[in-house]
């Protein structure tokens, strides 16, 4: 079986991706690879940081990679955190410290539309593909439910009356961001081997 490289060690990520492609490809993370490095994200996109992950263990091992990012994008702010999404509240912050400052940036917004997306970044055969994809919602003026994990608690998806934190995880795979961005490069595996 061919293998792949997640760029990642988001054992989350690296289940849900393996459970997803487990007939067609060995996944490998960066740790079980041997690579403990940081890798740089000094993009400003979503595309721009996919792709410097890719290409970072690209050039180092010549073999087939993936890597992903994902931000929260929210109309009234800009756009942001977007790729900031991560670290919104400043470095070493936690969830909550990252959903705290949306909540107070927003709170007299009444434009509350969001969306996460996800940008896929494949090297495949040395060449690359980018796989995108999104869910819409709108922030919720405080948070709702445990589960999940990042903003989940305050983004309640398009079409639901639960937020992320709320729905079953199976749920929230189906119709996230990173789901559908995941289920673009299944298809582009399933014409491809
Ligand atoms: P990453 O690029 O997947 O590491 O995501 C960057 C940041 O976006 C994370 O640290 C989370 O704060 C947020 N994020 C990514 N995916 C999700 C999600 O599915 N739910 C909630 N927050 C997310």
């Amino acid at each position: 079986m061919q293998e792949l490289i997640f760029a990642t060690n988001n054992k989350h990520k690296l289940e849900e991706i393996r459970q997803i492609l487990q007939d067609k490809l060995l996944i490998k993370s960066l740790s079980e690879i041997g690579f403990n490095e940081d890798i740089p994200e000094t993009n400003p996109t979503l595309e721009g940081n996919a792709l410097q992950k890719a290409h970072y263990i690209f050039d180092r091992y010549h073999t087939n990679c993936m890597a992903d990012d994902t931000g929260l994008e929210i109309e009234a702010l800009g756009g942001k955190p977007g790729v900031y999404s991560a670290r919104y509240a400043g470095e070493k912050c936690s969830f909550e410290d990252n959903m705290n400052k949306v909540l107070a940036e927003m709170k007299n917004e009444t434009n509350r539309k969001a969306k996460f997306r996800t940008i896929i970044a494949l090297i495949w055969d040395g060449k690359e593909y980018l796989f995108e994809g999104e869910v819409t919602g709108i922030i919720t003026t405080k948070k709702h439910g445990k589960g999940g994990f990042g903003y989940d608690p305050i983004f309640l998806p398009d079409g639901k009356s639960l937020t992320f934190a709320e729905l079953p995880p199976e749920e929230k795979n189906r119709i996230s961001h990173r789901g559908r961005a995941t289920e673009k490069m299944v298809a582009f595996f399933n014409n491809m081997i």
